[in-house]
Formats: structure tokens, sequence, C-alpha cells
């Protein structure tokens, strides 16, 4: 059974937030939703959608795109 999946926003110029490296895919728990690279379709991250990832970036380490996660 696939998790459902959903697509972050690409951000231009990184924020002042913390910035996280992914791949290897950040894992917080099963059976949620897949975080993919809302350039490339890589799947950074594993989390639940009610989760609080406000202020966070995921840097994609296949092609360097920095993904906002409070899109
Ligand atoms: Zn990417």
């Amino acid at each position: 059974m696939d998790n459902p999946q959903r697509r972050l926003r690409i951000l231009k110029e990184p924020g002042a937030g913390p910035i996280i490296n992914a791949p290897p895919v950040i894992a917080n728990e099963s059976h949620t939703i897949d975080f993919l690279c809302g350039a490339c379709g890589t799947v950074l991250m594993h989390a639940h959608h009610n989760q609080p990832l406000h202020h966070l970036l995921i840097h994609c380490t296949e092609c360097g795109a920095n993904n906002a996660t409070d899109a």
C-alpha cells in the first residue's frame, strides 16, 4: 500500500530557518505522507500532514533545490 504523496514548494532563496539535507529520507513514522522534492520528485521525508514543520527547509541533495515545508 502506497503512502499518499505531496510535493513541497520550492524556495529560490533559503530563509533564516533551519535547513536539513535529504535524502537520506527523513522518516518520523511509518504509514504517513511521502513528501517529495518540488523540483525533481525525490522522496525527502515521511511525516504526518498535521505535524508542525513550519519554517523548516529541506535541501534536496539530489538536485540542490530548497523545499519549504510550510506550503
Ligand atoms: Zn530535488
